[in-house]
């Protein structure tokens, strides 16, 4: 069975990348860190699959195929420039969730 914590459809073009640090800002989950030139991807298997960096990288740089789910309310979030609504995606942080551990 497909498991998002140990692969995914994130995909990196690092050539690509003009540094905005739009993604490590959108991204819930630290998935991409800072760098001198250019973003780094730092944490592949945190990723669930939101889709929010890819979103909001100008230059198609982050390729990956979005989820469902409590996914939503963080892309919803992140391409209104806000926060979630109450603060927090409804998986609850379960283990096995996309908030968990
Ligand atoms: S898809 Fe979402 S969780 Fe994955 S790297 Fe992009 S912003 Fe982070
Ligand atoms: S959003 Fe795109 S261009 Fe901006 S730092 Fe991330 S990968 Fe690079």
């Amino acid at each position: 069975m497909f498991n998002s914590y140990t692969e995914n459809t994130l995909e990196y073009h690092q050539e690509r990348c003009i540094n905005c640090k739009r993604c490590t800002e959108v991204c819930p989950h630290g998935v991409f860190e800072e760098g001198e030139k250019a973003a780094i991807l730092k944490n592949q298997t945190r990723c669930m699959e939101c889709g929010a960096c890819a979103l909001n990288c100008p230059v198609q740089a982050i390729e990956v195929q979005s989820g469902v789910g409590c996914a939503w309310a963080m892309i919803s979030a992140a391409i209104r420039g806000k926060d979630m609504d109450n603060g927090e995606c409804s998986c609850g942080g379960e283990s096995g969730s996309c908030c968990g551990e």
